[in-house]
């Protein structure tokens, strides 16, 4: 039975022909900047963002690191999100590493922080208080887009106030493609979205399906001190052209696609309405939240996984559609979801209640 892996968009395998790809780049030591493959991905990933420079890096979370620490020093904060990657999910990093001062704020569904609340969260130059440096967005937000007026607004308040920005654009492939105008590029939206900010992370290791790989994009000036940081933070490292040549096809191949995954999302959500014990929240890209009555999310998990299907979740569960997964697996989620509410809501129910959820 094929296993349909709905748990992430990190959990691709990369294709023949980005293997085939990645065999052939040309190699050199990355750390005397000697590689071509990375060079020429950093290139064109910073032409792409409309930035001056681009830096290779490991992982999203080092690449938001790198980032935060190039724009803040010790004793500075930045503004994010109080549920944002780059506050809640990176271990506290900027904290740990930098003696940066997060400053989290409340956000709404859709991922916003009002701008009244990023306005009074700027504090003013007194001993009292670190130095606000920098505003830190995400886009996508739980698969939300990020709109312009948003955006815009935002990013203008930062400006206005003397903050730097800084987005984190681990799915930002995704919002481009699901808010491209009709007859826009993917790429011609994804340099609208990355000029509002002085510098963006992306992931090419998500929906774009490479194995590994993120860039930090911005000024010549930031991509040098962050490019020290990475260093520190273990980053340097040296034929790393086998792995960008995964992340060069990917920006060829598997940007457009990226529409295939978000119609499933939209198929899946579909598909889970109107079962008796769900409420679907709607998919604008390639996520999907299901809340679940009553405590029966884990024993639904148990039956899912039991049936070949994986998603993540405790009361809500997440479903991440990706490439490795067709219209056929999408199906083949709906049913096994429809068949345990259908055969087992009892038990269901009982088993649910053991845990705290
Ligand atoms: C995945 C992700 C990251 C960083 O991911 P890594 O696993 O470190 O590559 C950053 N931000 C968001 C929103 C993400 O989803």
């Amino acid at each position: 039975m094929k296993t349909v892996d709905l748990r992430s968009d990190t959990v691709t395998q990369p294709t023949q022909a980005m293997r085939a790809a990645m065999m052939a780049a040309p190699l050199g030591d990355d750390v005397f900047g000697d590689d071509p493959t990375v060079n020429a991905l950093q290139d064109r990933i910073a032409a792409l963002t409309d930035k001056e420079a681009a830096l290779f890096m490991p992982s999203g979370t080092q690449s938001n690191l790198c980032g935060i620490l190039a724009h803040c020093g010790r004793g500075d904060e930045y503004i994010v999100g109080q549920l944002a990657h780059t506050y809640r999910y990176e271990g506290g990093g900027a904290a740990v590493f930098g003696s940066v001062q997060p400053q989290p704020l409340t956000q709404d569904v859709q991922g916003r922080m009002q701008l009244a609340d990023i306005a009074a969260a700027i504090k003013p130059d007194d001993p009292h208080f670190a130095r606000t440096r920098l505003l830190c967005l995400e886009n996508t937000w739980n698969g939300h887009v990020m709109h312009d007026d948003y955006l815009r607004g935002a990013t203008a308040l930062a400006r206005e106030k003397g903050l730097n920005t800084h987005l984190d654009g681990a799915r930002v492939f995704n919002a481009a493609v699901a808010s491209a105008a009709p007859g826009q590029t993917a790429f011609a939206r994804l340099r609208e979205i990355a000029d509002q900010f002085d510098s963006l992370s992306v992931c090419f290791s998500k929906g774009l399906g490479a194995p590994v790989g993120s860039a930090l994009c911005g000024t010549q000036d930031l991509i040098q001190r962050a490019r020290r940081i990475r260093k520190m933070a273990g980053g340097g490292l040296r034929q790393a052209g086998l792995l960008a040549a995964g992340a060069l096809h990917a920006l060829d191949h598997h940007v457009d696609r990226l529409a295939e995954d978000h119609a499933n999302a939209r198929r899946l959500t579909a598909g889970l309405r109107g079962i008796d014990g769900l409420t679907v929240k709607s998919a604008e890209t390639n996520i999907v939240f299901v809340d679940v009555a009553e405590g029966r999310g884990p024993a639904l998990l148990e039956f899912l996984k039991a049936n070949g299907v994986l998603a993540t979740g405790l009361i809500g569960l997440r479903f991440v559609t990706h490439l490795d997964v067709d219209t056929a697996d999408i199906d083949h989620a709906i049913a096994t979801v429809r068949r345990y509410f259908a055969e087992a809501p009892a038990v269901g129910l009982a088993a649910g209640r053991t845990g705290p959820y």
